[in-house]
């Protein structure tokens, strides 16, 4: 519930941006706020209390799996846009709005086989995104035991998109 509040009262909403037509949710106050963080991540935690490994999808799912990650005792894996990381890598293409992206994670140095994880990102929009982390892990034998985003834009559809794993949102507009 406070989380919630939070998220709803500090959220920075903006017409236009980054494309025109797309009205974006801004969750870096929300961030910034001692409590609403602080809520944010007891909450997401709870999706999972099981879980053996975070991760988080680039770029404010890092924030969120660092300090999820914190909270549970687990380790962090920063899910990367395409180029960042080093090879050998796996990788998962996904379809935007325009266009396609992928997302991708070490190939190797992880032993991900039968983890268990919880995937975190700030914003379900479309789902490509968090699918493709998915299916990420997935490939790596890896069970996504549960996903979860702070604020779920739900007339968008994403949750349709995702596979057989159980996906939390804090607030859903
Ligand atoms: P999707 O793949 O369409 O679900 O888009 C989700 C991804 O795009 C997430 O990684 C979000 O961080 C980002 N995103 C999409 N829409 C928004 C928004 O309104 N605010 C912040 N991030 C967004």
């Amino acid at each position: 519930a406070r989380a919630g509040e939070a998220v709803r009262r500090l959220t920075r909403w903006h017409d236009d941006f980054p494309t025109p037509g797309v009205r974006f949710a801004d969750l870096t106050p929300v961030f910034a706020d001692a409590e609403g963080f602080h809520a944010v991540i007891d909450c997401l935690g709870a999706c999972a209390p099981d879980a053996d490994l975070v991760a988080g999808v680039d770029a404010r799912g890092f924030l969120l799996g660092a300090g999820v990650a914190a909270s549970l005792g687990t380790g962090v894996v920063a899910v990367r846009k395409a180029g960042k990381l080093p090879p050998p890598v796996l990788s998962r293409e996904y379809t935007l709005e325009y266009g396609s992206a992928a997302l991708e994670i070490p190939a190797d140095g992880i032993d991900l086989k039968g983890r268990r994880v919880l995937l975190l990102d700030d914003v379900l929009a479309t789902g490509g995104t968090l699918a493709a982390a998915a299916g990420l892990f997935a490939a790596a034998g890896a069970e996504v035991v549960a996903a979860a985003v702070v604020l779920e834009l739900s007339a968008l559809g994403g949750r349709a998109h995702q596979g057989d794993y159980s996906l939390t949102s804090i607030v859903q507009l």
